[in-house]
């Protein structure tokens, strides 16, 4: 049995009410007990927490690791590791990859990349449309075979409502959730923020509101 002892950490675990200074005592990997100034055997490791944050594993829900076909920005094996870094146990890779991930073959080979590079869950999605060009359909029921855990065309919007209440309807019926980038792209055209008074004061196109109010109402709506 191995005995690991997180000492004098800033124990965090919102889902138990849980925010103190405490030890932190792990036996073969999993937390046997939580209390200040645990007594341990001999032989157990001890890792100085003072100053640290100690709570269960982060999600991050959108990254892009850039693999494949972008990897002189980033790949699996670097982001898996900032993630591990920074305390994130699981992450969504968004598929706005080079090719897009909208076929099978693509999420296999992330798949393995990261069994093989990554210290962390690393979660695959889909695109809605092809391309994530926004004219054709995704096999959304392909992609779910191969383990995407939803559908997104990432920091893109499809424009077309019938295609996206078509996207919405599979999606529904492989049980896949649809992550949404929500933008009118005839309301936001070239707007480069929030439009109010300081885009006026600044002379910068603003983005209405309305251009993201648009696409969440017609959302719902589908
Ligand atoms: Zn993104």
């Amino acid at each position: 049995m191995s005995l690991v002892l997180l000492q004098g950490g800033r124990v965090v675990d919102p889902t138990n009410n849980r925010d103190e200074i405490a030890d932190v005592l792990l036996s073969d990997g999993k937390i046997q007990s939580i209390a200040p100034d645990l007594m341990t055997p001999d032989g157990t490791e001890v890792i100085d927490c003072q100053g640290q944050v100690v709570c269960p594993g982060l999600i991050d829900l959108h990254v892009h690791f850039r693999e494949p076909g972008q990897t002189a920005k980033e790949d699996i094996a670097t982001g898996a590791a900032a993630a591990a870094t920074g305390g994130f146990t699981t992450v969504v890779c968004m598929p706005n990859t080079t090719p897009t991930i909208d076929n099978p073959a693509t999420v296999k080979l992330i798949q393995e990349r990261a069994a093989a590079a990554a210290p962390v869950n690393v979660y695959v999605t889909g695109t809605i449309t092809l391309g994530i060009a926004g004219e054709e359909l995704s096999p959304i029921g392909s992609l779910k075979d191969a383990g995407v855990v939803a559908i997104t065309d990432d920091g893109k919007c499809v424009q077309n409502n019938e295609l996206m209440r078509r996207a919405l309807e599979y999606a529904g019926m492989f049980d896949l959730p649809v992550m949404d980038h929500c933008q009118d792209y005839s309301i936001v055209t070239d707007g480069v923020m929030h439009e109010g008074y300081w885009s006026t004061n600044l002379g910068l196109k603003g983005w209405p509101a309305a251009g993201e109010d648009l696409i969440v109402a017609r959302n719902i709506e589908l």
